[in-house]
């Protein structure tokens, strides 16, 4: 599947080089991102510590971006016209946790390599830029908003790479509805008069039940998640307002969305039963299935092989989460690979993995992650054959 490449513009050594000297630097952004969490669309001493390395490494900067105040796009524009490359950057942190998922890794990591492809080529046709996209953690949905606002408008392809605690060139991600029920009854003294009331809470309850009744009759990789947000406000009145957020997770967000339509269903049948009405709205956008370019997955593959990393596609039958690349992936080629900086079996979003995030190991592997980013970066920019077999998967993938 993936093109053998030819002679590289840049070689494996001196590429290593470029971005063995630009690891102190990255490291210290790493460490300054780790100790200070923010949260989406807070991340603004994130957004400071990286677009001022990218300045000083001659990209030219634009922040914030797309509407998105945490946002930035760093670009650098080569001496011919040629392929847009763009590394992503995220580096959002979670409620308690800190940086539980690593950002400070994918963020520094993907500057380093942004600028080790452009230090190691200066004349490199096209541009490459480094697109801080904010917001990726409970359901910011940073990339579907800096999307539609046209921030990827041109972008030929785009590289990121995950901290985990195993090593994948591929993963598959599910397609997630993000929806909230609302129930409305009416209240009354829950002692001297409850038959006056209609209860909002028995109709969520009734809603959780009829989820667990769906629950057989839905394909096998589904899955539908939830919690009881509002359960009224004191136990002697009947509640008149109650609601159940909730994920409604498949593979496709084609099935998602049919399952979207059956929890529908149930949320008004349950109000028919318990006379109080139903409201189901979303609380972010839907996130799409993730496409992965196995030829641009393959060739990151290849490089951090070398570099000894062993690494693996992932297997398509385990179970996944959702991101907002998925919602890239489906409009151009992206690689969103996942390179192992944790002991296995660490979980994500854990405080083990926002210990492991801060470790030299993991500033180890996220400099060979950032070597295998360049080579990918470069390559699109200087290997035409290369482009052209990552956009042939996917418009295939497109026709299907
Ligand atoms: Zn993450
Ligand atoms: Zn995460």
């Amino acid at each position: 599947m993936s093109a053998a490449a030819p002679s590289p513009a840049v070689p494996p050594r001196a590429l290593s080089a470029e971005v063995a000297a630009l690891r102190p630097r990255m490291e210290r952004v790493s460490r300054a991102i780790h100790a200070e969490p923010e949260l989406k669309f807070e991340e603004f001493a994130a957004q400071k510590l990286l677009t001022e390395w990218l300045a000083e490494a001659g990209f030219a900067v634009a922040a914030p971006a797309g509407g998105l105040g945490t946002a930035f796009v760093a670009t650098h524009e080569g001496s011919t016209p040629g392929p847009y490359v763009a590394v992503l950057a995220e580096y959002d942190a979670l409620p308690g946790i800190g940086h539980g998922c690593g950002h400070n890794l994918i963020a520094s990591g993907g500057a380093a390599a942004a600028i080790a492809a452009v230090r190691a080529l200066p004349d490199h046709p096209g541009t490459v830029a480094v697109i801080g996209t904010p917001g990726e953690e409970m359901g910011g949905a940073g990339k579907i908003r800096l999307a539609r606002a046209g921030v990827f408008d041109g972008v030929d392809a785009a590289v990121m790479f995950h901290p985990a605690d195993r090593s994948l060139t591929t993963r598959h991600g599910l397609a997630a509805a993000h929806l909230r029920v609302g129930f409305t009854g009416v209240s009354a003294h829950a002692a001297k008069s409850p038959w006056e009331g209609r209860s909002a809470l028995a109709a969520a309850q009734l809603f959780l039940n009829a989820l667990d009744s769906l629950r057989q009759f839905m394909p096998p990789t589904a899955r539908i998640h939830g919690i009881v947000t509002d359960g009224g406000q004191a136990p002697n009145v009947v509640p008149a307002d109650a609601a159940v957020d909730l994920y409604v997770r498949d593979r496709t967000a084609a099935s998602a969305e049919a399952l979207v339509a059956r929890v529908e269903r149930a949320a008004h049948g349950v109000a028919m039963a318990t006379e109080t009405t139903a409201e189901v709205s979303e609380t972010g956008p839907m996130y799409a299935d993730r496409r992965n370019n196995t030829v641009l997955a393959e060739r990151f593959g290849q490089t951090v092989r070398a570099l000894g990393l062993d690494i693996v596609p992932g297997d398509p039958a385990t179970p996944a989460g959702s991101s907002d690349i998925g919602n890239l992936s489906q409009l151009l080629p992206v690689i969103h690979p996942y390179v192992q900086i944790a002991e296995r079996g660490t979980p994500g979003h854990s405080e083990a993995m926002r210990e492991a995030a801060a470790t030299a190991y993991a500033h180890d592997r996220t400099e060979i992650a950032a070597t295998g980013l360049a080579r990918v970066v470069l390559d699109l920019l200087t290997e035409p054959g290369f482009l052209s077999a990552v956009r042939a998967e996917f418009d295939a993938a497109e026709a299907v």
